[in-house]
């Protein structure tokens, strides 16, 4: 990612402030990866939160609990 492209995304949520933790991560993918877990987000994307949690473990991805995706997914969140 350059910095043109960390720009455009804006500033991820510090610690203290906004934001939680799967709000967080959507915040430090590349564009490409952001849009897919967006889509995986999405309602009716057939994906279950738990689904969504486990192909992040699978990715290696320093990942959020799958109660922070579901709550982040609800909009049930430090981020909404
Ligand atoms: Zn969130």
């Amino acid at each position: 990612m350059s910095l043109a492209d960390r720009a455009k995304v804006g500033a991820p949520p510090s610690r203290q402030g906004p934001g939680c933790q799967t709000g967080a991560l959507l915040a430090s993918l590349p564009e490409g990866e952001r849009d897919a877990l967006l889509s995986m987000l999405a309602e009716g994307s057939g994906w279950s939160a738990k689904q969504i949690h486990e192909a992040l473990v699978d990715e290696g991805l320093r990942t959020p609990g799958f109660k922070s995706v579901e709550r982040h997914r609800r909009g049930d969140c430090a981020c909404a």
